[in-house]
This record gives structure tokens, sequence and C-alpha cells, in this order.
């Protein structure tokens, strides 16, 4: 290394140490299961799950939580989410299924993907849920069919610009089409009920909310002066948590949204709603995971691990930037962290700084709590991570 020059292995491992010190030093009560016999583990810490669901209500007390399901519908999530009484988004029988099961009543939950399968509108219709996102004339068709009567919140588009999971480009409509999309959920009976937006997942830009927040007051005012009085504004999820990088907090986003609401909702609508998943879950799980091998190509040192994308980490294809640590001291090298399985794709990280690791020591994989056991696969024949819950 040249003197003088900045050691950049070093500042990724010191944050990635940092992180990994600080979460378990807060969290005594999770030593015990940080060397499992069975990798990979996804650990999560339910006492923290709790309690960032405490703190987002805390700092937006008149708003409504429905946690999005599909984040981690692990059952202990669920109901220990159940307990504190948030509510629920979900967009599938089976994720409705789980939280009814824990005694959710049916007005604590929410279905938000604009698009649904039609038994699935049926199901949760004949099981009480009656609150549905559209943002098509087809939707509110498909819904004024099997869910008469029942309440339609209209999916505007809104920049998602900085989020480092957009999903602007699959849903939402520009709000002089979703002004007729409501117009026409009325004309078909059903309820015009409110607005929503995602300003896309992981989202570290303020500019975000506030353009969603200032399109949806414009749509609410249209909406008002055709007669259409709507109850709801939904703020969807985007919450983010931090990776390799720190996020913004809850409480700052909560303030910067506080005074959007001041500016553009001065009279707040008569339910405001957020749906955090990763939120929620990101930074309260650990996955634990082994080396199973190590190989030089070239001048590339690769790490290969016993999980991959296609049992857990899916979001490392989509440029999530996971912290990694290992137990161990030494010089440090730059790794490229390969998956347990044969396919090429399965990369779960390139340039990560670890102090050289031996076959069979634990990797620890943080802020893996959300999208990740979700969308593991059993592909090449290797399970999805055992979660342990605590
Ligand atoms: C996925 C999803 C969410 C949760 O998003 P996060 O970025 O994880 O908070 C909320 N609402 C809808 C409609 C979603 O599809």
């Amino acid at each position: 290394m040249v003197a003088g020059s900045v050691d950049y292995l070093k500042i990724q491992f010191d944050y990635s140490r940092r992180y990994f010190n600080e979460f378990i030093s807060d969290r005594p009560h999770l030593k015990d299961y940080l060397k499992p016999d069975e990798t990979p583990t996804l650990l999560i810490d339910l006492k923290g799950v709790k309690s960032r669901y405490i703190e987002i209500k805390y700092h937006l007390p008149f708003v409504k939580i429905y946690y999005a399901v599909k984040a981690n519908d692990h059952i202990s999530i669920i109901s220990s989410l159940a307990e504190l009484g948030s509510g629920f988004e979900i967009a599938s029988t089976e994720e409705l299924k789980k939280v009814l099961s824990f005694g959710v009543s049916p007005d604590r939950i929410i279905s938000s993907n604009p698009i649904k399968p039609m038994d699935f509108i049926e199901y949760a219709y004949r099981h009480g849920v009656d609150r549905f996102a559209v943002d098509s004339f087809v939707e509110v068709d498909k819904i004024s069919k099997v869910a008469k009567r029942s309440r339609v919140y209209v999916r505007i588009v809104v920049p998602n610009e900085g989020s480092e999971w957009p999903l602007s480009k699959k849903f939402g409509l520009d709000i002089d089409t979703a002004l007729e999309v409501l117009e026409y959920a009325k004309d078909k009976g059903l309820i015009p009920y409110g607005i929503t937006f995602h300003v896309g997942s992981q989202c570290n830009n303020y500019r975000n909310w506030f353009i969603a927040i200032k399109l949806a007051s414009e749509l609410w005012e249209k909406a008002r002066r055709k007669g259409i009085n709507l109850q709801v504004l939904n703020m969807g999820g985007g919450l983010p948590v931090r990776y390799m990088y720190e996020a913004l907090r809850v409480e700052d986003i909560a303030y910067y949204v506080k005074g959007l609401l001041q500016k553009y909702f001065p009279k707040l609508p008569h339910e405001v709603q957020m749906e955090p998943g990763r939120g929620v879950v990101g930074d309260q799980g650990i996955m634990i995971t082994r080396v199973i091998g190590k190989a030089k190509r070239g001048e590339e040192h690769w790490l290969y691990i016993d999980t991959g994308v296609f049992n857990g980490l899916a979001e490392a294809l989509g440029g999530i930037r996971y912290p990694f640590y290992v137990e161990r001291e030494g010089p440090l090298k730059e790794w490229t962290i390969g998956g347990v399985s044969c396919d090429s794709m399965d990369v779960v990280a390139k340039s990560v700084a670890l102090p050289e690791p031996e076959v069979g020591d634990y990797v620890y994989i943080l802020s893996a709590g959300a999208y990740t056991n979700v969308y593991a696969s059993n592909f090449n024949g290797f399970p999805a991570p055992k979660i342990v819950a605590v």
C-alpha cells in the first residue's frame, strides 16, 4: 500500500466488523445461536422486529402500519406483529391464510398489489378483506364481479430514483388516468377509497416522498371536485435499512413526511397508511453460512459459501450489497463470493474485504432479514435457509 493512500479494504471490513459487534452486543439473546450446526441459518431477532415496529409507530403515531408480508412471512414475525396490533398487506391466498391464522381480523388486512389473481380476490373478499389496490380498468371489472361494494384505492406512479429496488415501471397510473379509474370504480358500484404509491424499495431519497405526496394531493383534490371524497392515503413501503452503507433513519423520514403532509394534506385523510416490509425486518436478521471452498482464478480470490442467490440471497443479483463478516484476524483480501450452486449466475458479492477464512468457518451476512428466505428455492438440491427467530 502506498503511504497516505486510503485503505478501502480496511474501511470496508471495519464497517462490517463494527456492525456485527454492535448488532450482537445490542442483542445478547442471540449469542447462543451464532454457531449453529446446520447452515445456512437465518437468525432473526424478534425483539428487534417488534422494536422497529414500535419505533415507526412512535415517529408516525397517526399512521396505520400494514406490514408487507412478502418481505418475510415467517410465522413468528407475523404473530409478533399481530400481537402489537399491526395491520398486514398481503397479495396471495397463502399469505392471507397465514395472517388470519393468528386471529388478525380482516379489517386489519389490505391488499395493495394492483394486479391480483381472480381466485385470490374472491377468497379474500369471502374472508372479510374488502380493500384492494387497482391501477387499471380491468382490475376494477374483476373486483366488481367477485367483491362487490369493496373499497378500492388507486396506485399512482411516482419517481423511484435513488431506490435500490425500483418498482415504478411495473405498476401505477398518471393522476388523470387514476381519476378515471376511480370514477369507473364508482360507476361499477365499488367505493373509491383512496390513493397509494410506492417510492421504491430501499428508498434513500427524500425527494421521492415529496413528489409522491404532492401528486397524491393533486389527485385527491381533482377527485373531490368530481364529487369523490377519498378517505385514505396509503404511502406504501420503501423505508430503507442499513447495508454496506448507512440508510436514512425512520425518524428523519417521519419528520420529513410529517412536514409534507402538513403542507399538502392540511386536513389529514381519515386514515393514513404505510406498508413497510424491508424497513421492519431488513436489518433484524443475520444469515449464517459456512465456507465450503476457496480458489484463486487469475488474480481473483474466490470464496464459496453454502447458500447463494437461489437459496436466499436473490437480491444480490439486483445490487443489494450485504455486509459480510468472519471472525478472523490477519491481512485483508478482496474476495468474490460464490454461491453454493453450479450456476454461473450464482455470485453473491464482489470486492468483499475479509481476512482469509478456512473451509468450515462461519460467514455472517448482515441485514438479511428481508427478501431472503421468501425468495429461496431448492435449486440444485440445496435447501432454503433454516430460520431461527428468537
Ligand atoms: C413490496 C411492497 C411493499 C413493501 O415494500 P418495502 O420496500 O419492503 O417496504 C409495500 N407495498 C406494496 C404494494 C408492495 O408490493
